[in-house]
């Protein structure tokens, strides 16, 4: 990781060749001609704009270095459960708490690939509550119940393929419908318990294949397994690696960033699932600070933009033995 991306200057070009992997194109005026800056910045020969490889990405403005935002999105796809904020700032020994859960909340919204397929084939749908969970906090921003529409494809008796999940506001046609327009292929079997809400939410877009579930009774695993294996490790997941500790404000971030690793479980190579978070991090739009926080703590100040050279933690300083080895590959 560090021989590959000892400086800025790596992760820059590393950032570059993912984002134009056939040669840089002008964001405004689609020219192909361009001149290179002594800052690393771009001219564009067609409209004469400056434009900087991180310009419109989740790294723009921010002000940590991109080394330390590799280390991040490194440290958040080679675990197999993924860091929570807690842990990074602890491993990274950088910045503050608000940095590095900033960094991981804007590598969340990156999870989340624009026209991503939908399900399809056989899918069950269900909802369930998350929260409830002890945090030791209460008043506003403390998690408590939210309702999440979950659904799976189920591949076979036993195998589960894709997942979504979505915070919604109650599980009423308009939610159940629009969750399942958003993320099921139309034509694909629904499977679910015989809440009065699926029928009119599936329609003729769907088969609808209703199982009888005693909802009073609580969960009953063995009718609906594969949402309730889902759900279980969703909740399992929240409890363990970030001890409980997500706002209901922030939960949909971590229903990304649970599908996103769920969907790609079976990945063998590490070094894919990183490659593949900064490819969708250099095509999705810039995020606020602000934004990500809905509910701004008033004493907290935005993160200024970098006025000076980005200066990383002595942690993460070696000496490089090749220069950009990714070149040698196509995108
Ligand atoms: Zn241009």
């Amino acid at each position: 990781m560090r021989a590959w991306f000892p400086d800025d200057a790596a992760c820059l070009d590393y950032l570059e060749w993912l984002r134009w992997p056939e040669g840089f194109v002008c964001p405004q005026c689609k020219g192909a001609g361009r001149w290179r800056m002594a800052d690393g910045r771009f001219w564009c020969a067609g409209c004469r704009r400056r434009l900087s490889v991180t310009g419109g990405t989740i790294f723009h403005r921010t002000r940590p270095p991109l080394t330390v935002w590799f280390e991040a999105a490194w440290r958040a796809t080679s675990a197999k459960n993924g860091v929570s904020a807690k842990t990074l700032h602890r491993l990274l020994g950088f910045g503050s708490y608000q940095t590095a859960w900033a960094m991981l909340h804007r590598f969340r919204t990156a999870m989340v690939r624009p026209g991503r397929e939908s399900l399809t084939g056989t899918v069950e749908v269900d909802e369930t509550f998350i929260g409830g969970i002890k945090s030791g906090k209460r008043g506003r921003g403390a998690l408590g119940k939210t309702l999440v529409a979950v659904a799976v494809e189920i591949l076979s008796p036993k195998g589960l393929g894709r997942c979504r999940l979505r915070i919604i506001p109650n599980a009423q046609v308009p939610a159940l419908r629009s969750f399942l327009l958003d993320g099921v292929a139309p034509g694909s079997r629904i499977v679910t318990d015989g809440l009065r809400s699926y029928p009119p939410a599936t329609l003729k877009d769907y088969l609808h294949q209703p199982v009888p579930v005693a909802r009073s009774r609580g969960p009953a695993p063995m009718s609906l397994p594969g949402v309730h294996r889902v759900a279980s490790l969703l909740k399992r997941w929240l409890l363990g690696t970030h001890q409980g500790a997500v706002e209901a404000d922030h939960l949909q971030g971590y229903l990304d960033e649970f599908a996103f690793r769920f969907n790609r479980r079976r990945s063998e190579f590490r070094g894919l699932l990183f490659r593949r978070l900064l490819e969708q991090a250099v095509r999705v739009g810039p995020i606020t600070y602000r934004s990500l926080v809905v509910n701004p703590t008033p004493k907290r100040q935005k993160p200024l933009p970098p006025l000076e050279p980005r200066v990383g933690p002595a942690s993460l300083e070696i000496n490089p033995k090749e220069l950009h080895p990714w070149r040698k590959y196509n995108p």
